[in-house]
């Protein structure tokens, strides 16, 4: 078992004075003996904004993306240091909109996820099959794939270390989820791929987690948490769901 975390990720969702409700609603969260760390993923945007609202708070600061440079000529882009100065804790890498959308290959992940951890930050490793590759039993290969090339470029010493949200492509935003079973499948064959120093590893499950699924995938044993779209624009459903993670 891994650390328990719930994450909240904003997606390109609201105002600087929706980011700035929201952050404040969630400030209050304290999970039984601090077991649960919360993380919320604002649009880059309002970070500012969400950090000063979770000053005095447990809960943790990430960002959705970060530029695989350090520095430089790169129009548009953010640095990991940059998100460290804004507070940050977290970054996502290789979520399945940006794979898609933006044609992040494999490579580029692994580049974003060792610039993000040699500078200090957390990264959270997004992985997952799209219906297609279910749909031909290459879900195990893929997710794999999609590991072993950040464990080639970043070493497994450091993956290990790192957060891995398995989010099967078809389930986020969809409404449709992975089965406790399915979920749980991929999340043990994960495991195995990490060997011993990914006992502890922090294993979450993403795509379209709400209050009524979260109970049972959360209690399947290789399921650390939950990486949360759509449920988490909502103070009261995500502080709903981050208690699963703890029952
Ligand atoms: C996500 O954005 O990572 C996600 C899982 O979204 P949703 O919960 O809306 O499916």
């Amino acid at each position: 078992m891994g650390r328990p975390l719930i994450a909240g990720n904003w997606k390109m969702h609201g105002t600087t004075e929706s980011a700035l409700k929201l952050a404040t609603q969630l400030s209050h969260y304290r999970s039984q003996e601090n077991a649960v760390e919360m993380i919320v993923f604002p649009p880059l945007v309002h970070l500012a904004v969400v950090s000063v609202a979770l000053n005095e708070s447990t809960v943790r600061l990430g960002a959705q993306n970060v530029s695989q440079y350090s520095d430089g000529a790169y129009t548009g882009e953010v640095s990991a240091d940059m998100l460290l100065d804004q507070g940050c804790k977290y970054v996502l890498v290789g979520h399945s909109e940006r794979r898609a959308a933006m044609g992040e290959s494999n490579q580029l992940v692994a580049e974003k996820f060792k610039v993000a951890q040699d500078a200090g930050l957390m990264p959270i490793l997004c992985v997952g099959e799209s219906l297609e590759q279910r749909q031909q039993d290459k879900t195990l290969e893929v997710v794999a794939k999609q590991i072993d090339a950040v464990i080639e470029l970043a070493g497994l010493s450091q993956v290990v270390q790192a957060v891995i949200a398995y989010e099967p492509v078809w389930a986020i935003g969809t409404g449709e989820t992975a089965t406790p079973q399915q979920a749980q499948q991929v999340h043990r064959a994960i495991r195995a791929q990490l060997g011993d120093a990914g006992r502890s590893t922090t294993l979450l499950y993403g795509g379209s987690v709400n209050t009524s699924n979260a109970a049972e995938l959360f209690s399947q044993p290789d399921i650390d948490g939950g990486l949360v779209g759509g449920a988490s624009l909502e103070a009261e459903k995500f502080l709903n769901i981050a208690q699963l993670v703890e029952a």
